[in-house]
């Protein structure tokens, strides 16, 4: 059974990294794969906590440097220099950080399902990884955590681009008994019923694949796969064969993620810390955590379970939705 780490005080984090074993990266680079903020969003995981990270590591003799990507939507960060600007902005600096802040635009190409997924060049090439995620809702995906985090920001516009892309619907009309389930479960209100047929607005349409997994009679279906389900997929090509530690963060649990500028209100009362090996076991552990407080509250927000994109990433080896949670 998997550990999951749980403690309320951020000084705690040192003792953590100890016995998740940091000191097996004494000597490596060390990517600590981070999300800087969306310009405007005042939610993200704050410098100070991640410097308490990077002290660690150095003390371990490992080298550490923050990691972000650039994203597929039009923004600041879609750029290497605005993502630079908006990071020094929020006060990931180098000398802030004390180590360099790296953002990646290119990939390398990893099969894997028949899908070609490209991991961003700085997690390709590396052999150990901190993964810190801030929890938090998401529209399309019901919730973010750690998988969020890899799946999607650790590979190029190009698969982000993919994965959205391949979890819209494509809609047969002679399955389709216009139960109008599709029209209220989704998040952008991309589906009306008009007259004896859906129509979807595939411009609104963000590509989580909700209606599809909802719509009883098979009349959609995603043109790829869910975007949860996708997500797992992206996430196994950007850690396997390599040894991470996983910090999620449970503080300032918004509404939506911290790509969105107006990612509030703040819909949970703050829980603290989570650290784990076990990337399935974390993010497990964060929604528990959430459930016991505000049950099921991604899912009444965002109309989409959110502990689907956990159950894949567990059957596609992952890792474990059965956890011990140890308190600090
Ligand atoms: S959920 Fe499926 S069956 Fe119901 S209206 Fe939508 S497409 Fe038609
Ligand atoms: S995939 Fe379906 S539910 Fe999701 S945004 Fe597009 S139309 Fe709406």
């Amino acid at each position: 059974m998997s550990k999951v780490y749980y403690f309320k005080d951020q000084d705690k984090i040192g003792l953590v990294l100890k016995e998740l074993g940091i000191g097996d990266f004494s000597g490596m680079r060390v990517p600590v794969k981070v999300h800087m903020g969306e310009i405007g969003n005042r939610y993200y995981v704050k410098p100070n906590f991640i410097r308490l990270i990077v002290s660690e590591l150095r003390k371990a003799d490992a080298e550490p440097f923050i990691l972000d990507s650039t994203v597929a939507y039009t923004a600041p960060r879609a750029t290497v220099l605005g993502y630079r600007i908006v990071a020094s902005l929020h006060g990931f600096t180098k000398r802030n950080i004390k180590c360099p802040i790296v953002i990646d635009d290119k990939g390398f190409p990893t099969s894997l399902n028949d899908f070609t997924f490209e991991v961003v060049e700085n997690i390709y090439n590396s052999e150990c990884m901190v993964v810190v995620s801030h929890v938090k809702g998401h529209i399309l995906a019901g919730f973010g955590g750690a998988i969020k985090n890899l799946g999607m920001g650790g590979v190029t516009k190009n698969t982000k681009k993919f994965m959205h892309n391949g979890a819209k619907p494509v809609y047969d009309p002679s399955k389709c008994s216009l139960c109008g389930t599709c029209a209220s479960i989704c998040p952008l209100n991309a589906i009306t019923i008009k007259g004896d047929r859906v129509e979807i607005n595939y411009r609104k349409c963000g590509g989580c694949g909700n209606c599809a997994a909802s719509c009883p009679t098979g009349a959609l279906t995603c043109r790829i796969g869910n975007l949860q389900d996708l997500l797992a997929l992206a996430t196994k090509a950007c850690i396997s064969g390599k040894q991470v530690i996983y910090v999620n963060v449970l503080k300032n649990i918004t509404r939506s993620c911290d790509c969105d500028p107006r990612a509030g209100p703040i819909i949970c009362p703050d829980i603290g810390y989570l650290a784990s090996r076990d990337i399935v076991a974390v993010d497990k552990a964060s929604l528990d955590l959430i459930d016991e407080v505000k049950p099921r509250l991604f899912e009444k927000i965002h109309k989409i379970d959110p502990y689907r994109q956990v159950k894949r990433a567990q059957e596609i080896g992952l890792g474990s939705t059965e956890y011990e949670l140890i308190k600090l």
